[in-house]
Parts: C-alpha cells; sequence; structure tokens
C-alpha cells in the first residue's frame, strides 16, 4: 500500500510549508488539499454562484477544471495560484467547503494523488476522512493570536496592507466555522500525533515530525 503521511489543523500554522519541505524530503507526492477548495470558492464566485447553495456547487465541484502543475495552480488552463492566496479567497473556500455534497464529489480527485512512492497530503480531514488509513498522522495546531501574527507579517512581506486585529477576528470565524459543519468537521483523527507550533519554529516543526516518520 502507498505510504500516506496527513497534516491536519487550523490556517495559519505551517502545514503547507510543512508539507512541501515534507515531500521533498523523502521524494513524495503532494497534496494541498485546502487549494482545491479554494479553486471552488473561486470559481464559484466568478459565475455568480451562491456560496451557500449546494445544489448549485456539487455539479461545479464534480467537474471543476483544476490542475496542479509544478507547484502552480490552474482553473480552466489560467494560473490562479496567486488569486486562491488571499483572505476572501480563504473564507469563499471554507464557505462552499462546509457542503456535504461537495466534500464527496472531491474525495476521488484528491484519493487519486495516492501513488507510489508516497504521498504528503495537507487540509482539514486527511487523516479523518480522505486518508483514514495513513501511516502516520500529525494534527498541527497554534493559538490563533500567533497564526494571525504569522499571516500579519507574510502579508507586510509582500506589501500588501494589513490589519492585525482583523486577521484574528477572520481566523477564529473561519476556524468557528471549520470546526463546527456537520461534515468532517476540523478535529484530529484519534490515531494523531498532536503537535502544537505555538513556540516552534518551522525547522523545529519538521524535526519533530521526521522523529515520528522514523519510528
Ligand atoms: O488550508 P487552507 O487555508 O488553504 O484551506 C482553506 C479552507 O478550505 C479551510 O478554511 C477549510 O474550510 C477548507 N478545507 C477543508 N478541507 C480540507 C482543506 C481545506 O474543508 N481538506
Amino acid at each position: 500500500m502507498t505510504p500516506i503521511l496527513t497534516i491536519d489543523g487550523p490556517s495559519g500554522t505551517g502545514k503547507g510549508t510543512l508539507m512541501q519541505r515534507l515531500a521533498e524530503r523523502l521524494g513524495w507526492h503532494a497534496l494541498d488539499s485546502g487549494a482545491l477548495y479554494r479553486v471552488l470558492g473561486l470559481a464559484a464566485g466568478r459565475q455568480g454562484l451562491d456560496l451557500d447553495d449546494p445544489e448549485a456547487l456539487t455539479p461545479l465541484a464534480a467537474a471543476l477544471p483544476v490542475e496542479f502543475q509544478a507547484g502552480r495552480v490552474l482553473l480552466s488552463g489560467e494560473d490562479v495560484s496567486d488569486a486562491i492566496r488571499t483572505e476572501e479567497a480563504g473564507m469563499a473556500a471554507s464557505r462552499v467547503a462546509a457542503h456535504p455534497g461537495v466534500r464527496a464529489a472531491l474525495l476521488d480527485w484528491q484519493r487519486r494523488f495516492a501513488r507510489a512512492p508516497g504521498l504528503v497530503a495537507d487540509g482539514r480531514d486527511m487523516g479523518t476522512v480522505v486518508f483514514p488509513q495513513a501511516r502516520l498522522k500529525i494534527f498541527l495546531d497554534a493559538s490563533p493570536e500567533i497564526r494571525a501574527e504569522r499571516r500579519y507579517k507574510q502579508l507586510k512581506e509582500k506589501g500588501v496592507d494589513a490589519n492585525l486585529p482583523q486577521l484574528v477576528a477572520d481566523i477564529r470565524e473561519r476556524d468557528a466555522r471549520d470546526r463546527s459543519r456537520p461534515v468532517a468537521p476540523l478535529c484530529p483523527a484519534e490515531d494523531a500525533v498532536l503537535v502544537d507550533s505555538t513556540q516552534m519554529s518551522i525547522a523545529e516543526v519538521l524535526d519533530r515530525v521526521l522523529e515520528e516518520v522514523r519510528r
């Protein structure tokens, strides 16, 4: 069976960077499942669909013309890698991701990433729903304040205007929606290893997870 390592947790914990570094170190494939929900939110917005209407969103999810190519994300061939990284796109992703039909429609697409020699997958339900058979499951958490601060620094570095209290409020809102939805709520799998990165650098988190991989 293809070895799979899952990394779940709320936004801003460093899951994405950790996933990329682990995939490089291990020479495995990488799946950024959040990007999938972000593309869906973007596509739905562009088509003027109601983000709270599962009847409109589920068919779009089932036939979403998305591709991941060499670290870029394409929607109908257009590179939307930057467009999906805004706070607005994150919020739209969280809204479309709350519908059970949408999640079901994206399951097979995600599972096709599980190919030799292995897969590192990051998201909210990788260890609980999509890859319950994963060999190692990490649940990465950090306080909302530190996550907002990290995001604030990233945005400042990119020259984007940011408001720290607003970022904390957005993070709390997105967490609350992700944790309370009826399907695949954000929570650790029973057999997940919990890592709190509030006081840890990304290098320390990587070392901690590699320790688990070697076990
Ligand atoms: O991880 P990222 O911030 O890119 O995810 C954006 C949103 O997509 C999350 O807030 C969450 O609502 C949703 N998501 C999800 N399941 C996943 C990955 C992301 O519901 N596996």
